[in-house]
């Protein structure tokens, strides 16, 4: 199973593959040679691994350094995020910018901007309220995909995010680097769903009518 890869220098996705990905595992217990032995990796715990990608586009390096437990998650060059247009609220904007800055130093206040985000996000563009994260999900149930209500209240259930919310806004829950990187890309994949693609069918519809009204126009002159 191949996988994409996202370059964060020049943003060209490219398919992992032996001549553009490696990976490397580093053990205080074991050498490189058993990784490749018979043990596989599954008997071979808290090792550290290494993955260097190189870009087929810009020629550049970038690295991720993550405990195979789940206990931290280094990235090289950080993780800055996905451009957001203007017209996206700017709470919710400063709220993704700085779950995405500080995703290696602190998953888990990462993780509460996140859900911050995700909350603001449903109450600006559903326009519901109903005081905390997992009601306001049920309250949009019937108007988002199916499995998109399933991925929320995952992401509800995901540290208990939905439990807590509101109760204690600062609370922090037990999360690892692997999941808050998670609730970054969830959050990416519904600011397009929703507000990135709202605006471009509302430009689309807007050129439409503006193109039908000069046909109007020439057609019945002055
Ligand atoms: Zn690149």
């Amino acid at each position: 199973m191949s996988e994409k890869y996202k370059c964060p220098y020049c943003g060209v996705a490219f398919y992992e593959a032996s001549d553009n990905t490696k990976e490397r595992r580093i053990s205080y217990n074991f050498d490189q040679k058993d990784f490749d032995g018979p043990y596989g990796y599954n008997s071979i715990l808290s090792d550290i691994v290494a993955v260097y990608h190189y870009c087929p586009s810009c020629h550049e390096y970038s690295v991720q350094l993550a405990s195979s437990k789940g206990l931290f998650s280094f990235n090289y060059p950080p993780y800055t995020g996905i451009t957001l247009p203007d017209y996206i609220p700017e709470a919710i904007r400063k709220d993704y910018v700085e779950a995405c800055s500080i995703l290696d130093a602190s998953p888990k206040a990462s993780a509460t901007l996140s859900r911050r985000c995700l909350q603001g996000m449903i109450r600006d563009f559903w326009g519901v309220t109903s005081g905390n994260l997992a009601g306001e999900i049920d309250l949009i149930k019937d108007k988002i995909p199916a499995d998109q209500y399933r991925v929320l209240n995952g992401v509800r259930r995901l540290g208990n995010i939905g439990a807590h919310m509101e109760k204690d806004a600062n609370l922090i829950v037990d999360i690892d680097p692997g999941e808050a990187q998670k609730l970054v890309k969830l959050l990416e994949l519904l600011l397009k769903d929703w507000y990135i693609a709202r605006h471009e069918r509302e430009e689309l519809y807007r050129e439409i009518l503006v193109i039908d009204e000069k046909k109007q126009d020439e057609r019945h002159p002055g």
